[in-house]
């Protein structure tokens, strides 16, 4: 059996590098319709969106930001239809040791990591549950189950994902919504890029598997989750570490 999104519409935040672009990749080469959204300039979203290809577009829209979001599902689904697959995946880190954490660091990194699938959950669930039909797959971490030093705001948005994907997937099971999460480990992306090679170094001893995984390997648990592969599976976080965390 092969995953087949043909004729569905989805919605990809923090779409135009990293793990979104590929998890938008994924679900376009499965042949769904995507939109991606970012607080990337416009035209280096529009070339994303370009070189992932199937009809793929691209929505400027800052998740922390309630209005935008509303006005980025609309346009979305005037362009595109209903959207059948959100993917939550925008997210951004400002690590510090605890005592010399700024209250700004804290609220930035709970504004868009867990306010950010708030609003982008809430902008499309309704019309899911209308639809009866629909899947949220909700980019966590493994930080969010074991915390990390150094990241106590980065690892408590992750954890609140986790809490958020439990509870709405509870709420929406009855309307045939599945709502899920993938905690990704250590990841080879501009995210992790921006640590010292020690610290690389150090994390990649720690993988059972022996690499840091790609983020094409977050993008096919993620594709797995959006497809009729995975309709008895809600509320779950499936992790994609290479064994770090078991
Ligand atoms: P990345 O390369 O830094 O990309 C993050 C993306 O999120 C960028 O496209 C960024 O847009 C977008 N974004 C940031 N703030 C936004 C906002 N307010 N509204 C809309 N979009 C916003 O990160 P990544 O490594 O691909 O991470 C993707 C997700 O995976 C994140 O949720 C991250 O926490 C999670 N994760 C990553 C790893 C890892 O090892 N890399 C591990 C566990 C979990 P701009 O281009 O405009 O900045």
């Amino acid at each position: 059996m092969t995953i087949d999104l043909s004729g569905k519409v989805a919605l990809v935040t923090g779409g135009s590098r990293g793990i979104g672009k590929a998890v938008a990749s994924r679900l376009a080469g499965a042949g769904a319709r995507v939109a991606l959204v970012d607080v990337v300039d416009p035209e280096q979203l529009e070339a994303t969106a370009r070189e992932i290809g199937g009809g793929a577009i691209a929505v400027r829209a800052n998740v922390v930001d309630a209005d935008d979001v509303g006005a980025a599902v609309s346009q979305i689904e005037e362009q595109l239809g209903p959207i059948d697959v959100l993917v939550n995946n925008a997210g951004i880190t400002r690590d510090g040791l605890l005592i010399r954490m700024t209250e700004e660091a804290w609220s930035a990194v709970l504004d868009v990591n867990l306010k950010g699938v708030f609003n982008m959950t809430k902008a499309v669930a309704r019309g899911m549950m209308k639809r009866r039909g629909g899947r949220v797959v909700n980019i966590a971490s493994v930080v969010g189950i074991t915390g990390n030093a150094g990241q106590a705001n980065y690892s408590a948005s992750k954890a609140g994902v986790i809490g958020f994907t439990k509870s709405v997937a509870k709420e929406l099971a009855a309307r045939n919504v599945l709502v899920n999460a993938v905690a990704p480990g250590f990841i080879d992306t501009d995210m992790t890029r921006a640590l010292p090679e020690a610290a690389r170094e150090t994390l990649r001893k720690l993988i059972p598997l022996g690499r840091l995984g790609a983020a094409e390997d977050v993008a096919n648990a993620v594709l797995f989750l959006s497809s009729d592969l995975a309709s008895y599976m809600t509320g779950q976080v499936v992790v994609v570490d290479g064994g770090m965390v078991m």
